[in-house]
């Protein structure tokens, strides 16, 4: 093994790095503290520690002092106990409780967890307890652990072993793999990169084989309504991904290929698993302590595996690659309703504040291929797109937030309205009253000028979503017949055509568009025009009547549901101290109206997203 120099350098992703392992130290501390509470079927004794109901030692403390005892003796000569454990493994009963074996394996595993608190290649040799348990799984991994591991994994009646103990093996494995970024980056031993990659490989084939055991069934340890074998494989596929490549070829090709061999793993983890929903929130509590076998990031990370493939004996295209993968590990195995349903469920319990948009963008890039597109219909996909849109925005995002969530949501539709017939598009008209999220788009992306709209990326995309509703619109036109899709598409742009032409015109003139995307939006205003006069719409007509309603609604309350809303009130309004565009007769109605009528979503004081909702409630 090469020596290491005294210091490794800082590497170029030094804060990003340090954020994360914040983020795990926390997921880790979590479940630490969780260790005591672990669920079994039937709280049997199966799962404790023998010696906690040893009546000799009411209080644990011969156990406690046994524990110690022990763990000082590892750190005195962790080889002698890598050395030990490969010897108990060998003279184990097979299935059976070994005693021994599953103290030690325990011990090491807590020896492993001392990288929670890693944060840079100083903190191993500390002179601090966190810094000599770091030291010592140091000097366990150097004596050989990665490989007496490797021995366990490789048997293959692993996984009939008793499960307590596989579990600890799995862990200790997760965080081997994340030895692997420090051993590597920070300490600048790359070869031993590649025990570190046939551990995982020959671990991840194994549970492969055994992949029923990660599903959530009766007899699996679960925590919060997980199986606790999937948080533990999850966990290292996760350290696996955060593995970097170096410029050695050799080490780049042996990641890659390692990533691309357990991809079916990494989605079947991610399909069998749920997303964060209330029960796991409570379970696990703050919501970054939430593993990783609950969140969409497998799921991104078997996507980014398809960029470049070494062992493609056909050198295929990464869509070639993807649209096999898809149709015959993904459709072919679980079916669409399965996978749907998952993209569903992601979409349904997704937190307002967490990234959406990439949700959105993970969905969009399975979304195009023909195998998955007539599937966003049958199972729901497309309703739910909409839910999240309507949710996000009243929820009270930010309008740049919202701006971009649109933007991807609309991106999702409009790849069906270019490609998929006719039904399949009127369907989306009809149902998630598309022009209606294409309207409020163009407002925001009029308002908050392309840069922030836009973060600056593909100019042409507002126009391309306009100009995909007109080019239907078009074809709907020529429908003869009675053609009711020609009159719901009327009826519903007329709602919102005139008010965003007019915000489009008033802000022509703002400051924000006088660089050199003024084009973008002047298009934009060209074809916003052109869809309301192809679909029959009168500028004239309804600048009248969004005038009339603009002087109506100034003197009636703007609670649909107030008797004063249709007819003046005897008293004088109060308009909303947010926007300044409704009136109310009372307190009361405006409360109403806030949470039921959602002025919530529209009120422009949602710009400003450190403003609190009861500062809104206020009258004037
Ligand atoms: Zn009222
Ligand atoms: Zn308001």
């Amino acid at each position: 093994m090469p020596t290491q120099g005294a210091q490794a350098a800082k590497p170029d992703n030094w804060e990003l790095e340090s954020k994360r392992r914040e983020l795990l130290k926390a997921f880790y501390h979590s479940r630490s503290q969780l260790g005591g509470e672990v669920e079994t079927d039937d709280g049997d004794s199966d799962w404790e520690d023998e010696t906690d109901s040893d009546e000799s030692d009411p209080y644990g403390e011969k156990a406690d002092a046994a524990w110690d005892k022990l763990d000082a003796a590892i750190q005195r000569n962790p080889a002698r106990y890598v050395k030990r454990l490969r010897q108990l493994w060998e003279q184990r009963v097979r299935h059976e409780k070994n005693k021994e074996l599953e103290d030690l394996t325990s011990h090491i595993s807590g020896f492993s967890q001392s990288l929670e608190d890693y944060l840079h290649p100083d903190d191993i040799d500390e002179p601090s307890e966190e810094g000599r348990r770091m030291a010592t799984f140091r000097d366990l991994y150097r004596a050989g652990l990665t490989a007496v591991c490797e021995l366990f994994v490789q048997e293959d009646d692993f996984f009939q072993e008793r499960e307590d103990w596989i579990s600890e093996v799995l862990r200790i494995i997760g965080q081997i793999v994340q030895w692997g970024t420090i051993e590597t980056e920070d300490l600048g031993n790359w070869p031993a990169i590649y025990g570190i990659l046939r551990l995982t490989r020959i671990t991840c084939a194994n549970v492969w084989a055994n992949r029923e055991r990660l599903l959530d069934d009766e007899k699996s340890i679960v925590y919060g309504n997980q199986n606790g074998l999937r948080i533990s494989v999850a966990q290292i596929l996760f350290e696996l991904d955060l593995l970097q490549d170096n410029n050695d070829p050799a080490i780049r090709k042996d990641i890659r290929s390692t990533k691309i061999d357990v991809r079916r793993l990494e989605f079947f983890v991610w399909i069998s698993g749920s997303p964060p929903n209330d029960l796991n929130r409570a379970f696990f509590g703050r919501e970054t302590f939430i593993p990783v076998a609950m969140s969409d990031t497998l799921f991104g990370k078997v996507l980014e595996t398809f960029a470049e493939d070494p062992a493609d004996p056909k050198n295929r295209t990464r869509e070639a690659r993807m649209h096999a993968f898809l149709r015959d590990d993904v459709l072919s195995v679980y079916g669409a309703e399965k996978f749907m349903h998952r993209l569903n469920a992601s979409l349904r319990e997704s937190r307002l504040d967490m990234p959406l948009e990439g949700l959105l963008s993970m969905i969009w890039e399975v979304a195009i291929y023909p195998v998955v597109t007539p599937h966003l219909q049958t199972y729901g996909t497309y309703i739910a797109i909409r839910e999240v849109c309507d949710r996000q925005a009243l929820h009270g995002d930010t309008e740049v937030d919202q701006c971009l969530v649109l933007a991807q949501a609309l991106w999702i539709y409009r790849r069906t309205f270019t490609h998929q017939p006719a039904a399949e598009i009127a369907y989306i008209v009809r149902n998630c009253n598309v022009i209606e999220l294409i309207a409020r788009y163009v407002r925001l992306y009029a308002t908050l000028g392309h840069q922030a709209a836009t973060g600056g990326t593909d100019p042409t995309k507002p126009l391309h979503i306009v100009q995909m509703y007109a080019s239907f619109a078009e074809i709907t036109n020529l429908r003869s017949g009675k053609n009711t899709l020609r009159k719901t598409m009327r009826n519903t742009l007329r709602q919102d055509w005139y008010p965003t032409l007019h915000v489009l015109r008033t802000q022509r003139d703002d400051k924000l568009w006088r660089g050199k995307h003024r084009k973008q939006l002047t298009d934009l205003l060209i074809a916003w025009t052109a869809l309301g006069t192809s679909i029959g719409l009168d500028e004239e007509t309804e600048r009248r009547d969004y005038e009339r309603e603009v002087k109506r609604m100034s003197m009636v309350c703007a609670w649909k549901e107030c008797k004063y809303h249709t007819e003046k009130p005897p008293t004088s309004l109060h308009s909303c101290k947010g926007c300044g565009e409704v009136k109310y007769c009372s307190r009361d109605c405006q409360r109403k109206d806030w949470i039921d009528g959602e002025h919530k979503a529209r009120c422009r004081r949602i710009k400003d997203a450190s403003s609190g909702r009861t500062g809104v409630l206020q009258l004037h």
